[in-house]
């Protein structure tokens, strides 16, 4: 489909980004099948193929209501869609752009609500505060050392994963240490700055990324190589930071160093002898959040280890669909939040496992509202 935008308060970057990422699309709609908005609502609006409509009709010719912004905040940018699409349709890039030029239409109490959320939910000290009244589990092992040091890593802190969950990022320093890697901590409280990505607040994003990005460039050096990241929510948005600027921008080939210095945990322990490590339990399921298995392209990973030590992998009915976490998705769109969430835990617990497992801080903390049994992320289960 042939499309050439040239919307003024647009970079010259999106306008053309748009009008590439509009090209690519066939209209085949293989995506439909893959998608759970409209798997639940059935309304063409509310697939990949209806929104990329709705973002052309506004780009292209300025024709979008409040109710074309509708349809895309039933969007949970899982990118569920991107692993199904046959013609490489970059359709998570461009529903940030259509998200940013569709926000004039929201009306104000929503804009206002929407900004209460986002700053509450980057604040620190608010955050850190309340996030003590509702955490997941605390520390639950001894702090151990390397014995000797072999390398050392950046371990990314996350905002608000060190206040709900604790014990994930204390497990992987453990199971770091027993490998004889020393891990040096980024500050915990520091957004990777994808609540203001997709919450259309691409400026307030823009100055966390250029932080992050001046100060891990600095904290990279001949000892310390890979930066490492714990929650797969935070991870695909790092390893994404080179699509936000231009090749010309200053900060391109920065954000190009952080993200090919990036990993997820995962990707980290699969290259590593694990033979001195068991399952605290291997009665589980495993839940593979979107943001490794479409964000990031990892799908399988984590399962391949668990099996190293001794999990029975079983197939899980829809793994390829959305929890219903998705960031705030579960505050600005709690009924089809919930409804995905439920039809989850059904699937995860068909075969009575006894702890349901992730990679991700929001999949563990939406599921855990809705599972009677514990959910808990994956390398807790190495550091029991
Ligand atoms: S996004 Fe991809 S799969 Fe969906 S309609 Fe377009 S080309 Fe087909
Ligand atoms: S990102 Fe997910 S919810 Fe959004 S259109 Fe693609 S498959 Fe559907």
């Amino acid at each position: 489909m042939h499309s050439e935008i040239q919307q003024l308060s647009l970079s010259s970057f999106e306008n053309e980004k748009a009008s590439q990422i509009l090209e690519a699309c066939v209209h085949c709609g293989f995506c439909l099948a893959t998608c759970p908005t409209y798997q639940l609502l059935g309304d063409e609006l509310d697939s990949p193929r209806g929104r990329i409509y709705l973002i052309k009709s506004a780009l292209e010719d300025n024709n979008f209501t409040e109710q074309s912004l509708n349809h895309l905040d039933r969007c949970l940018t899982c990118r569920s869609c991107e692993t199904t699409c046959p013609s490489g349709v970059k359709y998570g890039e461009l529903l940030d752009i259509g998200r940013n030029f569709m926000e004039e239409k929201r009306p104000k109490w929503q804009s206002i609500y929407r900004f209460l959320v986002r700053k509450f939910l980057s604040t620190p000290l608010i955050f850190k505060t309340l996030g003590y009244f509702v955490r997941h589990s605390g520390i639950s092992s001894e702090a151990i050392k390397p014995e000797q040091v072999d390398s050392k890593v950046l371990l990314l802190g996350g905002c608000v994963q060190p206040m709900l969950a604790p014990n994930i990022n204390h497990s992987i320093k453990n199971i770091l240490a027993r490998l004889g890697v020393e891990v040096i901590e980024d500050s915990p409280g520091e957004c990777c700055g994808a609540l203001d990505q997709h919450l259309a607040a691409p400026t307030d994003a823009l100055k966390k990324i250029k932080r992050n990005i001046d100060s891990w460039c600095l904290q990279l050096n001949s000892e310390v190589k890979v930066i490492i990241s714990s929650a797969s929510g935070c991870g695909v948005m790092v390893k994404d930071y080179p699509e936000l600027f231009e090749p010309e921008d200053p900060y391109y080939e920065k954000a190009r160093y952080i993200s090919q210095h990036t990993q997820d945990i995962a990707e980290y322990l699969a290259k590593q002898d694990l033979t001195q490590f068991k399952l605290s339990e291997s009665n589980i399921s495993y839940h593979e959040p979107c943001t490794l298995q479409h964000g990031q392209n990892l799908g399988g990973l984590v399962e391949s280890i668990l099996e190293r030590l001794g999990y029975e992998k079983k197939a899980i009915k829809d793994s390829h669909i959305c929890c219903g976490s998705a960031g705030t998705y579960s505050i600005f769109q709690s009924k089809l939040s919930k409804q995905l969430k439920d039809k989850k835990i059904t699937n995860l617990t068909a075969r009575n496992p006894k702890i349901i497992v992730t990679s991700n801080i929001g999949c563990l903390m939406h599921l855990q509202q809705g599972s009677s049994i514990p959910v808990k992320h994956w390398v807790e289960l190495l550091d029991g």
